[in-house]
């Protein structure tokens, strides 16, 4: 078998065109244009740069971005008392805080200062109990596992009944992306590095989610035949042919598992152009609660 490839870039391409469409709608109808604040705190250069590119993908959709950037050694007070400001600033509709934060501040405590109806990043705790909870809906989901539920919508893959495998149980992608599963009936396992016999676990996988950060852990040999296999994994790997000296790969050995999946996305342009199509779809969202 030969996997069908869910193709990210052309499915966020859709999501960003009609989050354009609809803020140029807002606007014509003389509401306020949309606006993200992000945060950004200290100097990580991967941090740097994905706030960036946030950045221009408001620009491109028509949605204000207000960019703050304090130093590294900024106080948990300081950075609380920036996000308190952008909680009341009726131009801001989203709140941005760049993870991760530098170690000295608690993280937990910054989140929680985020108004919940501009929680874009859905990592406030009040939206992410919400998820947890049967029957209560988050305002809003996190961006990356937000992408990967949609990835599978949109390649028409059976969700209920079916059962899920996530790799990896952070807090922003493979947590929410179980309690995602969850929500929409699938039966779900969570493994984590101390899971036994990591490849019986897979599978038994109609639908896998790897997000562990492993270049090329899992097998073809692992996947179920014509099971949907989403990966996450965003890792650099030594290729003396490549420009660079190093390309991109996931946590799936691409090559292996496309001859044993139904289904199956590419690193890069799988996932990762996703996450920043939710945030924009997040961003929309959240001018629309506060100017209905
Ligand atoms: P974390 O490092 O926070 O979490 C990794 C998880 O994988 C942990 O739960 C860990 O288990 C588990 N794990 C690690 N090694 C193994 C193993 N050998 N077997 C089984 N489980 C293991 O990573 P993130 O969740 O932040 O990111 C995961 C990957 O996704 C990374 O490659 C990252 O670059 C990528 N990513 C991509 C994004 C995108 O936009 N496409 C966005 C965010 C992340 P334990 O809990 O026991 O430590």
């Amino acid at each position: 078998m030969t996997a069908k490839i869910i193709d990210g870039k052309v499915i966020a391409q859709k999501v960003r065109e009609e989050v354009a469409e609809e803020v140029k709608k807002m606007v014509e109808a003389g509401k306020p244009r949309p606006g993200l604040a992000t945060v950004l705190v200290g100097d990580r250069v991967d941090s740097a740069t994905y706030v960036r590119s946030k950045q221009k993908a408001c620009a491109e959709l028509g949605i204000e971005s207000y960019g703050h950037h304090l130093p590294a050694d900024a106080s948990q007070q300081e950075v609380e008392d920036l996000v308190k400001r952008l909680s009341d600033d009726p131009k801001v509709n989203g709140i941005l805080v760049q993870l991760p934060l530098p170690s000295h501040l608690n993280e937990e405590r910054v989140l929680q200062t985020i108004a919940l109806e501009k929680d874009v990043d859905g990592f406030h705790p009040i939206n992410i109990g919400r998820l947890a909870q049967k029957g209560r809906e988050p305002l809003f989901v996190p961006c990356t596992p937000y992408g990967c539920i949609y990835l599978l919508e949109q390649a028409g893959v059976q969700i209920e009944g079916a059962n899920a495998v996530v790799l990896g149980r952070s807090n922003i992608v493979g947590m929410p992306a179980a309690l995602l599963l969850i929500g929409k009936n699938a039966t779900t396992t969570v493994c984590h590095s101390r899971t036994r016999d990591l490849p019986d676990v897979v599978r038994q996988a109609d639908i896998l989610i790897a997000a562990i950060g492993k270049a090329e852990m899992v097998r073809g040999s692992w996947i179920k035949p014509g099971a949907a296999v989403i990966d996450v994994g965003i890792n650099s790997k030594e290729d003396p042919t490549a420009p660079k000296g190093y390309r991109l790969v996931g946590d799936v050995n691409f090559e292996e598992a496309k001859e044993v999946a139904g289904w199956i996305t590419p690193v890069p342009g799988g996932v990762g152009p996703m996450t920043i199509a939710m945030l924009m779809k997040n961003t929309l969202r959240a001018a629309q609660i506060q100017n209905p």
